[in-house]
């Protein structure tokens, strides 16, 4: 990514660099990022005491609630796998890309999820996490870098959400 910084100066720099949970922070690449950039870095509160002791550079923080920014990026709170974790959806051209961080991977013809619905707020629904076109991990798991969501697919993660709710610890799922 430093690689870009010159071309990503050219489009305007960065004001946040997201990261869906602690493990996605790389302290030397956001220190590099930041000198150059200013850039804040964003996350769910709950994961600050992680974060925070990988950095002290200033940040922007959201709660459950998430966060929408302009018309086509939002965070979405995502939890069980670490205190925080979100994911972020990107819609560029009609095309919505989901940043899923370490929490849904498609692997083996079956989705792997890796969350915990009940630690969401009451009446929380994720069944909307499938409006989306491409699912994006941090770091890819099996065979795929990403998936790119078709109907089969698509209807497995759906069942998947639904089927957590009755095994809400992953370790508990048979099947999902
Ligand atoms: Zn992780």
């Amino acid at each position: 990514m430093a690689d870009h910084f010159e071309e990503i100066e050219k489009l305007g720099g960065v004001d946040l660099q997201f990261i869906t949970h602690g493990h996605d922070l790389n302290p030397a690449f956001h220190a590099e990022a930041y000198d150059r950039f200013r850039c804040k870095l964003c996350y769910h509160k709950a994961a600050a005491a992680v974060v925070r002791k990988k950095t002290q550079c200033p940040a922007q923080e959201f709660g459950h609630d998430g966060l929408q920014l302009g018309a086509d990026f939002e965070a979405i709170y995502f939890p069980g796998h670490t205190p925080g974790h979100s994911v972020y959806r990107w819609r560029r051209s009609g095309t919505r890309f989901l940043f899923t961080g370490h929490v849904m991977i498609f692997d083996g013809g079956r989705w792997k999820l890796n969350y915990n619905p009940t630690k969401a707020p009451k009446g929380t629904q994720f069944d909307h996490l499938a409006e989306a076109e491409h699912f994006l991990p941090t770091h890819a798991y099996g065979t795929e870098e990403f998936h790119t969501l078709n109907k089969r697919t698509r209807a497995l993660f759906l069942e998947a959400v639904k089927q957590a709710w009755d095994a809400p610890k992953p370790s508990d799922r048979d099947v999902f």
